[in-house]
């Protein structure tokens, strides 16, 4: 299936009557990108096409430098130790009998189904390849285990064939190993994509860009910090996929037992950390009392982490919940609407719906406390749930019912302990912080993996439920711009994640196990890092404790933001420029913000300088405004938004087949974009 540049790979060509091509001409699809979203998109495209299509003969063209279904983040060539974030029962890419679609109902299995029923022949064909520790993982494998994103590629790369199997008989897959340039309008309103490696630009009805997450040129920060870099000798890793800085050799400039600063810790920071010690040749043991300990190569560089919080991100939870508490309850929509028409303004975040949302993390928990450990309540459930719905979050009301009917500590919410455990703490020495971080790490992940806490996964189900009922708020106006534009993908998306999308369990053991080995050690909260100009060194001081360490190498250890302005990417970055494509803006009384995201309308199409949206070209991925930030992956048997969204780009491409072409500048159909916002999900 892999192609050389512009030499493009039919991949199914059966044959079409000749009368009926001279009559009709195909239609002609592009997609830009080839991951995960362009696999369920195509999947539907092929589910839609007997009812939108007809007869006509279709012709896919699909871009991308990357092995087509895996794309850029799931290629398989990746090191085997990164892993996925979900456990492998819990990840789909194709619908399930729970899918409420229009299309040819179809269903393909998990993530987990699949590598079970062909574990053998991975296996045979990992071992064949020299791939080991891929043939051992694959043979392992449970429905609990989170995987391999190497694992994962082989999954979508299946799910790709699978998908292409299901066009209508006779359309052409051509894949271009290759990177669009720039995308214009053609005679006759057809859409021309340039490519970086093929003279002529291809020629297509309609255009999707399903880019996934484009890099970023370097902001001020960035700059400044690379010029301090350069003038003083010293090593800035900017932020970026860790991943791909470890491919690009970014990672070979953090030497061998050296001090190296690490600012974030997140999901960057676990597969850096990953790559610079068990993937520079240390290893884990277990001893007799069942202690993981880590034994270095002596190739590792020393880790100094630090963050805004100073811990990594809660583990996730390793069991299930017997019954979902009722959600959406106290943060709903309605509510948000009804408050900022009761305040007569926008809603800010933080000052006014946060209130409500911890209102719903606190009734899911005390719902589910009350549900299945009323033996450690001490008022009847009727009594508590009356005096809760009526009472304020934060108020001295709640916090004196949650103490009369709650004795122990342990057992109530505390939002504040949740989000910041080392706030206000502080110590003298250094070792000190490292015994509070690796304290904190096990109480969590012991606490994470015990059922008689269940109240804590009711908590991680109304932090989803409110993550999509913020994001409706943002999309229909009814948050400050500020809110919307910074404080949605900022602190809100920092606590959501924080809480509800940290590592497994097993990768926290092993940071604890690193820290044991003085290989990684912890910095506190409210890490800060600059350059000192003085001593021409990296310098970090941290509020929970009064030393600073000194460094030559300093990682930036997170992902880039979303910035259409400021994107690398050569074809995003000329439909900016040409303002074919513009960054949303959110705008209030007191002013105008971006969030940096690609602005579609309702049904993902692109929208332009004037406010137009581009009856031919849409856009979808986690860059998107609106509906398109919809995660990549599926669960299966919740009949997720994955595949809805991907039904209505394949039905809106298909749909293009029935549209009469026009000269290019006419746009038939143009529609007007939405006002402030400027995207709506669906
Ligand atoms: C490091 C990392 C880890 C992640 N881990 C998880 C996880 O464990 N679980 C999960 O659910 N989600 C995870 N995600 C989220 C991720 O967004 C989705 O899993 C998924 O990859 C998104 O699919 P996509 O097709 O929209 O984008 P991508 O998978 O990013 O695919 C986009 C494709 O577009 C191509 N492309 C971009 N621009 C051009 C161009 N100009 N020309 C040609 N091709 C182009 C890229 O090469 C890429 O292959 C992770 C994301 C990152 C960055």
């Amino acid at each position: 299936m892999t192609s050389s540049p512009s030499s493009p790979t039919p991949l199914a060509h059966a044959g079409v009557p000749a009368a009926r091509r001279e009559v009709r001409p195909p239609l002609v699809l592009c997609f830009v990108g080839a991951g995960p979203r362009t696999l369920g998109v195509l999947e539907r495209l092929g589910a839609n096409a007997g009812e939108l299509l007809g007869d006509r003969a279709l012709h896919v063209h699909v871009v991308d430098p990357h092995l087509p279904g895996a794309g850029r983040i799931w290629r398989e060539d990746q090191h085997p130790l990164l892993l996925m974030n979900s456990r492998a029962t819990d990840v789909t890419v194709l619908p399930d009998a729970s899918s409420a679609l229009r299309g040819a109902p179809r269903s393909g299995p998990t993530l987990h189904a699949w590598l079970d029923a062909h574990r053998d022949e991975l296996a045979e064909r990992f071992a064949a390849a020299g791939e080991d520790r891929l043939a051992a993982e694959v043979r392992g494998v449970t429905p609990q285990t989170f995987v391999s994103r190497a694992l994962g590629s082989a999954y979508l790369r299946w799910a790709w064939d699978l998908a292409l199997a299901g066009l209508p008989a006779g359309t052409v897959v051509e894949v271009h190993a290759d990177t669009a340039l720039d995308l214009l309008d053609g005679p006759g309103g057809r859409q021309l994509v340039t490519l970086a490696g093929r003279a002529e630009p291809l020629v297509a009805d309609a255009v999707l860009l399903a880019q996934g997450h484009p890099d970023v040129e370097p902001g001020p920060r960035e700059t400044a910090l690379q010029e301090f870099a350069a003038a003083h000798g010293l090593t800035h890793v900017v932020p970026g996929y860790t991943s791909d800085l470890h491919a690009a050799g970014a990672l070979d400039a953090l030497h061998p037992r050296e001090d190296v600063l690490v600012l974030g810790m997140g999901l960057a920071f676990v597969d850096l950390v990953v790559l610079l010690t068990e993937g520079r040749g240390g290893r884990y043991e277990r001893d007799a009392a069942g202690t993981l300990h880590y034994r270095p190569s002596g190739a590792e560089p020393v880790l100094h982490a630090g963050s805004r919080r100073g811990v990594p991100y809660r583990s996730k939870i390793s069991y299930e919940l017997g019954s979902r508490p009722p959600l959406p309850r106290f943060l709903t929509p309605a509510a948000g609407t009804e408050l900022a028409a009761r305040l007569g303004r926008p809603l800010d975040l933080r000052a006014d719906v946060w209130p409500l949302i911890a209102k719903e993390l606190a009734g899911a928990h005390y719902h589910e406390l009350f549900l299945r450990h009323g033996e450690r309540t001490s008022v009847p459930v009727e009594e508590f749930d009356r005096e809760f719905a009526a009472a304020a979050w934060g108020t001295a009301e709640f916090d004196e019912l949650v103490a009369r009917a709650v004795p122990d500590p342990a057992d109530r919410l505390d939002l504040a302990g949740l989000d910041r455990p080392l706030e206000g703490w502080g110590t003298s020495s250094a070792e000190g912080v490292d015994q509070r971080v690796r304290e904190h790490v096990e109480a969590d992940t012991t606490r994470r993996g015990d059922a008689r806490h269940s109240a804590d996964a009711a908590v991680f189900l109304a932090l989803l439920s409110a993550y999509g009922v913020v994001a409706s708020l943002q999309r229909n106006g009814i948050l400050t711009a500020r809110s919307a534009a910074l404080d949605v993908d900022g602190w809100w998306h920092g606590f959501f994640s924080y809480v509800a999308s940290g590592p497994p369990p097993a990768r926290l053991e092993q940071l604890t196990a690193l820290s044991r080995a003085g290989v990684l050690h912890f910095l506190g909260a409210g890490t800060v890092v600059a350059g000192d100009a003085a001593t021409g060194r990296w310098v970090a001081t941290s509020a929970s404790s009064p030393g600073h360490l000194s460094t030559r190498a300093f990682v930036d250890a997170r992902l880039p933001h979303p910035s259409i302005r400021d994107t690398a990417d050569p074809l995003l970055h000329r439909l900016h420029a040409r303002g074919d494509a513009v960054e949303q803006e959110f705008a209030d009384a007191t002013e105008v913000l971006t969030s940096g995201r690609l602005v579609v309308d309702a049904d993902q199409h692109l929208v332009d300088a004037t406010g137009a949206a581009h009856p031919r070209r849409l856009a979808v991925g986690p860059w998107v405004a609106g509906g398109g930030w919809a995660p990549a992956f599926a669960r299966p048997g919740v009949d997720a938004g994955f595949f809805r969204l991907n039904e209505a780009v394949a039905r809106d491409l298909l749909s293009t087949a029935a549209e009469p072409l026009v000269s290019a500048g006419a746009r038939p159909g143009a529609r007007t974009a939405p006002s402030a916002g400027g995207a709506r999900g669906r």
